[in-house]
């Protein structure tokens, strides 16, 4: 099958056998069950962003595009009379769907640092002033534009404003990514503009099959030179990119419309659409190039979350929403995913990423960071609001992942057992995004195999 790719993977020690039993046996069914805890299954996302880059977008009018966010009514003696039983109960009771919990409903870092202290401690504290109740409003202001601008130079994605009344909650399992329809001149220019304007990609050398390029014929060969030549940092950047874009095609592949009624829709895997987009000869030798940029994506996103252990491991760390024991089941079994992801045999050596000349990396890596927030905020861009939801998504994951791999002194620093607030933070928005945009990529290796025995069965 043209889908079993196999043996080593480019810049890494890796062979994909390997991560397809690894993916397919330990991880996928802990990453299922995880996912669909309140906690991870809310996200909140301001899709009203306007495109930064261009004003002449059509408004999307596809009816599979369109995203259902959550009711914002909230009823909260009822919902902590429902906690209270949930506590009671414990994890037999799942949120009504697209109910958003009240725990949830604030924001950001605290509710994950404080759950153990309490949420109205961690109020008082906020409206005392954490900082010092004795500075003036403009010196409070000036720090924290300040702290603002030290998380943002960590950071390798825009990430919304949580705050904003324009973000809204959404429920993933409400809205899941799968083919949607969008196609056509407007999909090829945010995939176009990414790859030729945000891959380090000079305009003299062709993508192959590239259906924007006047001279659609070239065969890939000065572009695999070009590829080939490049550094290791900027050939990774194309392949994490090239990584995501074959993985959201082979989610649509896998969850295609494949028939619709008055009463039903049907969707399921549909070969011939994968086919298409993977088989070695109708791709002339791309498809399977880009399965094994999924792979490499694989790999660096499970060694994000090897290497972030720690900081979910601090007793401070409460995966919060308000309903305690639920809560300390998915913590468990957070940390479960975490050791198995910790125990994967070959992970991707990101020590040689940025470690030439230190003047010349640091460079690198503040170019790689810049593009990389380009590629975020494009996804404002993208018409079609349920493929907008999903490629904010998994940007952002993939954004939390690289930092995490390149904030590795700020990790091994955190405190270990006080509640006192490490250097290094993630935001609820980062932790979601990051688990989610891991669970779409090991989706992907999973529905692989699914293919890879539905063709076989095909040729029977
Ligand atoms: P495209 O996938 O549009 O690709 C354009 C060109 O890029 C190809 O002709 C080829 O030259 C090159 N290319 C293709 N794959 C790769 C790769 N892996 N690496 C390098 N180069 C490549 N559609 C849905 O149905 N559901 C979704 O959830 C969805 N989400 C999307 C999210 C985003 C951010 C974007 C931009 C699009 C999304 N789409 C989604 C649309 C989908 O990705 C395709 O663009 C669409 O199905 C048209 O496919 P195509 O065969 O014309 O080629």
């Amino acid at each position: 099958c043209f889908c079993q790719v196999t043996g080593t993977l480019d810049d890494c020690a890796c062979d994909v056998e390997t991560i397809d039993s690894f993916n397919n046996k330990e991880i996928f069914p802990k990453l299922q069950k995880l996912l669909s805890s309140d906690y991870f299954r809310f996200y909140k996302v301001n899709l009203n962003n306007p495109c930064p880059f261009w004003t002449d977008h059509s408004q999307c009018g596809l009816k599979y595009c369109a995203v259902k966010p959550c009711t914002e009514v909230s009823f909260s003696k009822c919902i902590r009379l429902r906690n209270f039983i949930c506590d009671f109960i414990g994890s037999l009771c799942v949120s009504i769907q697209g109910e958003v919990p009240e725990g949830l409903k604030s924001s950001s870092y605290k509710y994950s640092e404080a759950a153990s202290q309490d949420i109205e401690e961690c109020e008082k504290a906020e409206k005392l002033g954490a900082v010092d109740g004795s500075l003036s409003d403009e010196t409070r202001q000036a720090l924290q534009e300040w702290k603002k601008h030290d998380d943002e130079s960590d950071r390798f994605c825009m990430l919304d404003d949580e705050d904003s009344p324009k973000s809204q909650y959404v429920d993933l399992l409400l809205n899941p990514e799968r083919f949607t329809g969008y196609k056509g001149p407007e999909a090829w220019r945010i995939w176009n503009s990414i790859y030729e304007e945000n891959c380090f990609k000079p305009y003299s050398v062709k993508r192959p099959l590239n259906p924007l390029a006047s001279n659609s014929g070239d065969d890939g060969q000065g572009f695999y030179r070009w590829l080939e030549g490049l550094c290791v940092e900027k050939r990774a950047f194309f392949r994490l990119v090239s990584g995501l874009h074959a993985s959201i095609n082979t989610h649509l592949s896998a969850r295609y419309l494949l028939d619709e009624n008055w009463f039903e829709m049907k969707w399921g895997h549909n070969v011939s659409e994968f086919q298409q987009r993977f088989d070695e000869e109708l791709t002339e030798g791309e498809g399977p190039k880009r399965l094994r940029n999924l792979y490499f994506l694989y790999l660096i996103e499970l060694r994000a979350l090897a290497k972030i252990l720690p900081y979910f491991e601090r007793p401070a760390f409460h995966l919060y929403t308000g309903q305690r024991t639920q809560d300390n089941e998915n913590k468990k079994l957070l940390l479960e995913l975490l050791h198995v992801a910790k125990s994967f045999p070959l992970h991707f050596d990101e020590t040689a990423l940025f470690a030439g000349n230190k003047k010349e990396a640091m460079k690198l890596k503040e170019d790689f960071k810049m593009t990389f927030k380009n590629i975020s905020r494009i996804m404002d861009c993208v018409e079609c609001f349920k493929c907008r939801l999903w490629g904010k998504l998994q940007t952002q994951g993939l954004g939390t992942a690289l930092k995490i791999l390149f904030s590795e002194r700020q990790i091994e620093a955190m405190p270990n057992m006080s509640n006192t607030n490490p250097s290094f933070q993630l935001s609820r928005q980062e932790i979601v995004s990051l688990f989610n945009a891991f669970g779409r990529i090991s989706t992907s290796v999973r529905e692989l195999e699914n293919f890879r025995s539905l063709l076989s069965n095909l040729k029977q």
